[in-house]
């Protein structure tokens, strides 16, 4: 009986004790899991979640203890780079968002491979990327880790079987003594990388106080763009436009310019984008094409020559739907054989709404008026639209010009584009000429017009007349 009672009560301890640990197998399981899902969302708050990259936060704080860390240790260095990819918005705009994504996971990898372990690199969204680089030797280490991630930037990507080419702007701040707070380290690399943009993107340039001068806040820019048009504080300068055999001006390109009362001459990149956005690309852009027409209708008749205008018109310039209506207004008023006026448009318009922009483009082809494509291949859009649009002039980017010569590449694709053109029955306008040798690669490869610093920069009103003259 006794026997029987304590096998009994072995079998009931037995099972509380099995009952018990499952519960604590149970429990230990839970509080993995808990920890687990912690720190995935403690990962996630800290990272972006496209690129795995630290976000902002994770990197602020890094660059807060950098900077806490060099106040303690006097032989510490470190430096803030931003860096921002050039024409991401038009990669994203013509190719969509998912390419516009894998282009930005395909940098992250690649800036990533340039930096050493110790650094940090984060994304702060879009298409900006921040560096922490900690503890160089001196300065000319960092710069040489910028030049790194520039090589590996320019090998063009294949995505989605598109062949996408990149470059990047890049601001960095060397003296991080000289500033208080991660916030303003991390504005001053900004203004820097707003520089490198300013002077023709694909570089980058060191932060120095002088630059703060140039910056204006977007809320000043705004309420000083409201008032410049009634003001007459826009002008064009004029850049002309050359036969490549006989290398005479066949005409110019109107290009836009801000002349400030304070800050002086502000270039089109800087505030074109912010006149598009407050809509007032529309009255302005007929101020420029009212202003063009006048002025070469004056040369026309003073040089007793065909000499054309080209002007540059926005997206949001095509959505007006009397656009060519207005223009013919304009042009009778000026009494400008349409004939001689060529309007610049670029790719990713086309691709937008390629429906409504055949019509409007018929409209003004009917007229006599010409059509260009500018910056042709960086719009990374399909060739499709070229056959089915009245086109007749294709201006190629200066960042292919750039590359003549330079690799094997670079000359393809500028023949390729020719033969393109020349298949279509359009012609070519090479822009960024800056080099003889340039020049004479296109002369070889029979392209008919040439556009670039080689010749002349953007000129005002009074030097064209001048360099007319001579010519
Ligand atoms: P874009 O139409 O492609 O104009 C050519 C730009 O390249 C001009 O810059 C010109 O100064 C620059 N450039 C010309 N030759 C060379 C060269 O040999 N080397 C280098 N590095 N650059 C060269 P800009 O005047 O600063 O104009 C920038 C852009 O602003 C223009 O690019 C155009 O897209 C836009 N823009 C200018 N005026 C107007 C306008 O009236 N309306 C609209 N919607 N956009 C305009
Ligand atoms: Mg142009
Ligand atoms: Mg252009």
């Amino acid at each position: 009986m006794i026997i029987i009672l304590a096998r009994h009560r072995n079998l009931i301890e037995n099972d509380r004790t099995k009952e018990i640990n499952k519960i604590n197998k149970q429990l230990q399981f839970e509080l993995t899991e808990r920890k687990k899902i912690e720190e995935k969302l403690a990962h996630s708050a800290m990272h972006d979640p496209l690129t795995d990259l630290p976000n902002r936060i994770l990197f602020m704080d890094r660059l807060t203890h950098a900077k806490a860390y060099s106040r303690r240790h006097a032989d510490f260095t470190f430096a803030v780079c931003f860096i921002d990819l050039d024409r991401f918005k038009v990669i994203n705009d013509s190719l969509g968002h998912n390419v516009g994504d894998l282009l930005i996971v395909e940098s992250a990898k690649r800036i990533q491979s340039c930096v050493r372990a110790a650094d940090t690199v984060g994304r702060l969204g879009g298409d900006e990327f921040v560096l922490l680089l900690e503890g160089a030797e001196n300065p000319e280490d960092y710069l040489r880790i910028l030049k790194r991630i520039q090589k590996q930037l320019l090998h063009p990507a294949v995505i989605n079987g598109y062949t996408v080419y990149i470059s990047v702007s890049m601001g960095i701040v060397l003296d991080t003594d000289n500033y208080e707070t991660a916030d303003e380290l991390l504005r001053n690399a900004d203004i820097a990388m707003y520089q490198t943009k300013k002077e023709g993107r694909g570089d980058y340039r060191i932060f120095d106080d002088s630059m703060l001068e140039g910056v204006m806040t977007r809320i000043e820019m705004e309420s000083d763009l409201r008032k410049a048009l009634d003001n007459h504080e826009f002008i064009l300068h004029y850049q002309p436009i050359l036969n490549i055999t006989t290398k005479e001006i066949v005409g110019f390109e109107a290009l836009l310019r801000w002349q400030h009362p304070n800050k002086g001459i502000i270039p089109p990149n800087d505030f074109i984008y912010i006149i598009e956005e407050m809509g007032l690309i529309v009255p302005i852009g007929y101020w420029v094409i009212e202003e063009a027409t006048r002025q070469i209708k004056e040369w026309q008749e003073k040089f007793n020559k065909e000499l054309s205008i080209n002007i540059n018109l926005s997206t949001r310039q095509c959505a007006e739907k009397d656009l060519a209506e207005n223009i013919n207004e304009i042009l009778e008023r000026n009494q400008l054989n349409p004939s001689t006026l060529n309007l610049e448009l670029t790719e990713s318009l086309i691709i937008k709404d390629t429906n409504a922009i055949k019509f409007t483009l018929e409209n003004l082809r009917n007229l006599g008026i010409q059509v260009q494509i500018d910056d042709f291949g960086t719009g990374y859009s399909s060739l499709g639209y070229l056959h089915k649009l009245p086109i007749d002039t294709l201006k190629i980017d200066r960042t292919f010009v750039n590359r003549l010569g330079l690799e094997a590449s670079g000359s393809n694709i500028v023949q390729t584009i020719l033969a393109l053109a020349h298949g279509l029955g359009m012609q070519v306008i090479a822009e960024g000429v800056e080099t003889e040798h340039q020049l004479a690669m296109l002369e070889e490869m029979k392209c008919e017009y040439v556009q670039g610093f080689l010749f002349a920069r953007p000129l005002t009103e009074q030097d064209a007349e001048a360099m007319l003259l001579k010519s």
